[in-house]
């Protein structure tokens, strides 16, 4: 079954076209990518797939429970049930300013979730270990660099277990190094993790089983990073742009 499932979506503002008929799978244990211009629809797309902003038409399907079907949406506990299944990484990590990292992290498994706080403080250390910030759990965001404030989001987005993450332009913020290492880092501890990144730029394309390439509210092209290449005449014309990036560090060369 496939983790989440969008049929035809479609969403206007002011009589405006943003999506037109977007349709995609995501597999349990695959990782996609939506890429595409700015502007192409991309957080429009992940706002109405996490239940943010309404579709005006089309299924939302989470492990074959229908969020909404032709438009119509599910009563308000079940989607509430449904918001469970998926966590959201943003480009402006989010974490709370007042907080240490150990602290955000723990915050939502603890307060939300109502998990026993010594397990979640176990298991947020984990998480900051293995994102290289064991020795910063006491320090808050503002002590950190963009990049280390970001694998914090992305460890306190891991503790509350989605079925599903997001992330949105998680690494626009942060120079090409930074970015591979956050991508690096969220796969060698997510293993078989379900993920979907929205982006501009096509660094995580390499960490990707299914690239789906977004202009104008709809889909182009979908394949691999490969095959769009081949078949996607913007989609190479963004990579030979951005590619000069990915050369300079060997780590990201697709
Ligand atoms: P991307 O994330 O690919 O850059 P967006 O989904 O943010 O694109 O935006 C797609 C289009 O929808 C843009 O033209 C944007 O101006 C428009 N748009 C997005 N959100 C709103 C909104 N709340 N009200 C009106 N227009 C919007
Ligand atoms: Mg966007």
């Amino acid at each position: 079954m496939n983790t989440l499932e969008l049929r035809h979506i479609r969403k206007s503002f002011d009589g405006q076209g943003v999506l037109e008929d977007i349709s995609l799978s995501v597999p349990a244990g695959s990782v996609t990518a939506i890429i595409g211009p700015s502007g192409s629809g991309k957080s429009t797309l992940l706002r109405c797939a996490t239940l943010l902003e309404t579709a005006d038409g089309g299924d939302i399907i989470y492990e074959g429970k229908y969020a909404a079907k032709d438009g119509v949406y599910a009563p308000k506990t079940e989607l509430h049930a449904i918001r469970r299944y998926f966590g959201l990484v943003f480009q402006s990590y989010n974490l709370f300013p007042h907080f240490t990292l150990l602290k955000n992290v723990m915050d939502a498994p603890v307060q939300v979730q109502k998990r026993p706080a010594a397990e979640v403080r176990e298991e947020a250390m984990a998480l900051l270990g293995k994102m290289g910030l064991a020795d910063r759990a006491d320090a808050y965001p503002c002590q950190l660099s963009g990049g280390q404030q970001q694998r914090a989001a992305i460890a306190r987005a891991l503790c509350m277990k989605p079925e599903l993450l997001f992330f949105d332009e998680p690494t626009a913020a942060l120079d090409p190094i930074a970015e591979s290492e956050t991508y690096e880092m969220f796969h060698s501890l997510a293993g078989n993790k379900t993920a979907v990144y929205i982006s501009h730029r096509l660094a995580s394309t390499r960490f990707c089983d299914h690239v789906i390439f977004l202009e104008n509210g709809r889909v182009t092209a979908g394949g691999s990073h490969e095959e769009l290449l081949e078949c996607c005449a913007e989609y190479a014309k963004m990579y030979q742009v951005q590619s000069h990036y990915y050369r300079k560090d060997a780590r990201v060369t697709a």
